[in-house]
This record gives C-alpha cells, sequence and structure tokens, in this order.
C-alpha cells in the first residue's frame, strides 16, 4: 500500500506489512519470522528498496560536480531528501542538516569538532549511565586527549535518570555539554530532554541529543526541544544503512572547524591552504552515501504518510500488551519504566537461563530478539547483569507476534527445566 494521511483511520498493520517483501519469508522451513530486533536495526518496505533500485537503475551519478543531466538528478534528489528531513524533524533550515553514516558518527563529529575546539582541560561534559557505547566513547577519547572531565548522571531504580543529581552537577561543576539519549534502548526510557535542555542552558552548557530510538518512533521536533545537536541513524528508521543525520544550531555549525578533509568540503584549496564550503557541506568530505540519503528520503515520506502519532500510539498499545503479558511468566525479570513511560522495548532477563540461550531457542521458533549487553555495558553493570534479552517493536509488528513470543519463552522454560 501506500501510506494515507491519517484521518482518524485505525491503524491497518496488515496494510503496512504488505509493504516490508522481508516479513513474509519463512525463517526456518515451514516457520514464518517474526522480527522483534527493531531496536537494532528495522526492515525496509517497497517504498525505500524501490527507490535504492531506481536511483541506480535511472539515475547513478555524483552529486554537486557533473554539469550532466544523471549528476542533476542525483543532486536534486539528494537535497530534496534533505529538505524531507529538516521538516520531519522541523529543523529550522536545511543548512542545519548535516548527512552523516548514523548516529555514532554524528556524535564523533561533535567530539572532534565543536568540543575539541571549545573543551579544555577541566571543563565537565555530562553523560548518563544509560547511554549507548556511542555516547560515552567519544567522550573518554576526548577526554583523555583535553583533560576533560565526564560526569554521569545515575540511573534510579526505577529506570529513570537522577534529575536532581543531574541538577546537582549542574549547579555545582563547570560543564560545557549535556549529552544524553531521548529514548533507551535498553530500557526504552524516555528522557525528558527539553527539561534537560533547559537547564543546560541555564548552567551556560549545550546540549547534544541522542535521537537514535526516538526519531524512528515519535514525532520529534528540534526546535520545541532546543537541543544544540541532535544525532540519528536512517536504518533504524526504515531506512537503508550507512546514513544518519547531524542536526546542529546554525551559529555553532557555522563557528565549527570541518572534521574531515577533502572534496566537497572546501570552497578553494591552495597549496598554501585552504578555505571551507558552506553549510552543510563543510562537514560532508567526499563523495557521500548518495542512494543512501535518498532513500531516507523514501523513508521519511512513507513514515510522514502513516503519521508518526499513529506509529507512536501502535507501538505504545504492544508495549503495554507485551510487558503485561512477559510479566506473567514465571521467573522473568523486566528492566525499565511501567509501559506508559517508554518507548517500544521490554528488556528482560529469565531465571536460570542465559540471555543468549533465550536468544537462540527464540530464534529456533522465527523469533528474531537481541540478547548481550546491546551496546550499554555500563548500564548493564548498574543493573548487575551481565546481559538481557530485548523485544523491541516498530510499525509492522502485531499482538499476534507477541503471544508467539510468550509462547517461545514458556517453550525455552521447559526446555530448560528438562
Ligand atoms: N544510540 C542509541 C540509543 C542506539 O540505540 C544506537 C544503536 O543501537 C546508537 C546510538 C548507534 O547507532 P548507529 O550504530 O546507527 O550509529
Amino acid at each position: 500500500m501506500n501510506p494515507q494521511p491519517s484521518n482518524g483511520m485505525p491503524y491497518d498493520v496488515d496494510a503496512v506489512r504488505a509493504d516490508f517483501p522481508i516479513l513474509h519469508q519463512e525463517h526456518h522451513t515451514g516457520v514464518p519470522l517474526i522480527y522483534l530486533d527493531n531496536a537494532a536495526s528495522s526492515q525496509k518496505p517497497n517504498q525505500v528498496i524501490d527507490t535504492l533500485d531506481d536511483y541506480y537503475r535511472r539515475y547513478n551519478a555524483n552529486v554537486h560536480r557533473g554539469i550532466h543531466k544523471l549528476s542533476e538528478a542525483a543532486t536534486f534528489a539528494y537535497e530534496e531528501a534533505r529538505i524531507k528531513v529538516k521538516k520531519f524533524i522541523n529543523a529550522p533550515s536545511k543548512r542545519e542538516i548535516i548527512y552523516t553514516r548514523g548516529t555514532t558518527e554524528g556524535i564523533n563529529l561533535v567530539a572532534q569538532t565543536w568540543a575539541r575546539a571549545n573543551l579544555s582541560e577541566g571543563d565537565v561534559v555530562v553523560s548518563t549511565q544509560m547511554e549507548h557505547h556511542s555516547n560515552i566513547v567519544p567522550w573518554q577519547m576526548l577526554a583523555a586527549e583535553k583533560g576533560v572531565h565526564i560526569r554521569y548522571v545515575p540511573v534510579l531504580p526505577d529506570g529513570t535518570l537522577d534529575l536532581n543529581a543531574y541538577a546537582q552537577i549542574l549547579r555545582e561543576e563547570p560543564v560545557k555539554l549535556v549529552t544524553v539519549m531521548y529514548v533507551s534502548n535498553v530500557l526504552g526510557t524516555v528522557n525528558p530532554v527539553a527539561q534537560m535542555a533547559r537547564q543546560a542552558h541555564d548552567a551556560g552548557a549545550l546540549i547534544l541529543v541522542d535521537g537514535a530510538q526516538a526519531v524512528p518512533h515519535m514525532p520529534v521536533d528540534v526546535q520545541a526541544l532546543d537541543c544544540d545537536f541532535f544525532v540519528f541513524s536512517g536504518h533504524k528508521m526504515i531506512g537503508p544503512t550507512g546514513i544518519g543525520v547531524l542536526y546542529g544550531r546554525r551559529d555553532l555549525l557555522e563557528a565549527m572547524p570541518p572534521w574531515m578533509g577533502g572534496g566537497d568540503m572546501i570552497s578553494r584549496v591552495r597549496l598554501e591552504g585552504s578555505t571551507w564550503n558552506e553549510l552543510p557541506y563543510k562537514f560532508e568530505a567526499g563523495t557521500p552515501a548518495i542512494a543512501e540519503a535518498i532513500g531516507l528520503g523514501a523513508a521519511v515520506d512513507y513514515l510522514s504518510a502513516l503519521g508518526m502519532e499513529n506509529i507512536h500510539a501502535h507501538e505504545q498499545a504492544m508495549t503495554v500488551y507485551a510487558l503485561d503479558r512477559l510479566a506473567e511468566v514465571p521467573g522473568i525479570t523486566l528492566y525499565g519504566p511501567d509501559a506508559e513511560k517508554k518507548g517500544a522495548v521490554a528488556t528482560f532477563s529469565m531465571q536460570g537461563i542465559h540471555a543468549h540461550d533465550v536468544a537462540q531457542l527464540l530464534d529456533g521458533q522465527g523469533i528474531a530478539v537481541r540478547a548481550g549487553h546491546h551496546c550499554a555495558q555500563p548500564l548493564h553493570d548498574v543493573l548487575g547483569i551481565p546481559a538481557s534479552a530485548r523485544a523491541s517493536f516498530y510499525l509492522y509488528n502485531t499482538f499476534t507476534e507477541i503471544d508467539a513470543l510468550i509462547e517461545g519463552l514458556y517453550k525455552a522454560k521447559t526446555a530448560f527445566t528438562l
């Protein structure tokens, strides 16, 4: 189908599923695929796959440099996708939309440009105990180089951030940057980033928001959040791999030095030195991920047509149902806040069965979940467990699939108690 604007119509999950060819295959002979690993990466609809195919078949060429028709068509589509992304997150201008390879690259870009240029010994970066490694390690690397200190906001037993501790750090330390995830990929916690941004600004600090688990699942407005930097990945929002976005406030981006040097990011190169291109190209050195950017535009079209509020409501209903049903299974421990307060993630452990075994036994039943530390080892240290299992839901998942997950867990339990 082509998803229609919401119009208050009921969410038609069957019509959505019809667009995703991978969902219609057998995972093993006679066993259908139930894909519940969406927080790691999402599946792609025909509309995105066809967009990539069309680019390579009809107008594959480099962007911003050819005078010929193919290059003009590629450039047009590449820049049109940027405008779609700008509208999707309500950025003020397309110049503030920098294409990256993903969330990880976006955070590293800010660490290596803005932070390197503006932070010095003794300055403080505030992160949290629940961050993905991509929002911890780049700051540790910077800290080692520049003598910057990192403070981590603790996670409370209910899976939310200790906002009193956050306020105290801002009051007492020379904080220059707060860097926090919008939605936790493990706990599902939706952090109050608009409030955290206000507090950071009142303390004279900037805020970077990791939106990797937010943009695919709920409406996001970077102006309403009043964040200074915002990063996310295309592959988690039904778009291609290898493409992501850094939104940055224009005055900051203008003042920042470039990161990678090469073609397209320059205005003039002389052997004695070079000058930089205007935004956003100053940060897009070399041939970019052209097909992937255009594919991201198609993903944005698809999600927008379906309506992010509708997708969010569908996921919330599924999360409430999944957590209720999971709580019925004997020996299960659930992590994170109540369903109403969290994203579409159900992370759990099962007494007496290692998370990897849970995932393997589910895989045998056609159910794909993630097991491990989910790139959040410090959070698992806080939870006191080496690993957990995670089912994560998206726009095409169904209540029947959740029932299958529960049945699968009962089977796993039986297998381990035999
Ligand atoms: N931040 C969060 C919250 C994530 O869930 C992920 C991916 O799992 C990342 C960052 C890293 O994203 P990528 O690997 O696309 O750069």
